[in-house]
């Protein structure tokens, strides 16, 4: 288990390397239910990829209801790139309906309600929470599975659920949902998944891999912080 205040460490490095914690997944903030079709078609797919079409899908589609009563197969049409499109627009078009029918229009604001909808799995689910109810939001996607894991901040278990109820026993909440978003741009910028530029990272001193080289803290590396591609990886 880490040191509460090497978790601390960790923490701070990454609020200074990445100030601004924002989701790279674009939306219209008066209209929430973009946000969580967005995640969903991040689903094997990069924010970049989605980011390039969505402005079309939610001009033709510009409310809930005109997604609620879509076919499935023109929904398709305009995001067949992201791949799995298919299941994806079943998953949007049911959504939207059960939203109206059961939710009179608004995306819940809890858990268990948010995960009776239609494609939604916890990762979104903790999403929303954080970015739209300010509510502690443990977003385990690859990033921040791979590298809590990678730091020893969980056991390295590739279980989002676990890795979720691990991170809750030592990230506070009130920091829960940045965190996780930092995660996903350190994973971008410098723990890349195939090739981890260790010697370039701020979070060397603290990381069970990294660090395993033996470097004690006062010789690792000065922070060298690296700007967000927001291109290249999946969620
Ligand atoms: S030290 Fe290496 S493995 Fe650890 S977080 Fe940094 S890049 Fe990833």
């Amino acid at each position: 288990m880490k040191r509460k205040e090497d978790v601390q460490s960790i923490i701070e490095a990454l609020k200074r390397l990445y100030p601004d914690a924002a989701c790279s997944l674009t939306y219209d903030p008066e209209k929430v239910h973009e946000l969580l079709f967005s995640v969903r078609l991040a689903a094997q797919c990069t924010d970049a990829r989605v980011n390039m079409v969505t402005p079309a899908l939610y001009a033709r589609f510009p409310t809930l209801r005109s997604l609620a009563e879509a076919s499935e197969e023109e929904v398709g049409e305009y995001i067949r790139s992201t791949g799995f499109w298919r299941a994806k627009a079943r998953d949007i078009v049911a959504a939207s309906r059960m939203l109206l029918t059961e939710f009179g229009g608004k995306v819940p604001d809890n858990m268990e309600d948010l995960l009776r909808l239609p494609g939604v799995g916890r990762k979104t689910a903790n999403l929303i929470l954080g970015d739209v109810y300010g509510q502690p939001g443990y977003v385990c996607d690859t990033h921040c599975i791979r590298i809590t894991g990678l730091l020893g901040l969980t056991d390295g278990s590739k279980d989002p659920v676990k890795v979720e109820e691990q991170l809750r026993k030592c990230i506070p909440p009130e920091e829960s949902s940045d965190f996780c978003h930092r995660m996903v741009l350190h994973g971008r910028a410098v723990c890349v998944a195939r090739r981890p530029d260790c010697g370039s990272c701020t979070l060397r001193p603290w990381c069970d891999h990294g660090g395993a080289a033996g470097e004690t803290k006062e010789e690792a590396p000065a922070p060298k912080p690296k700007r967000q591609s927001k291109a290249k990886t999946r969620r």
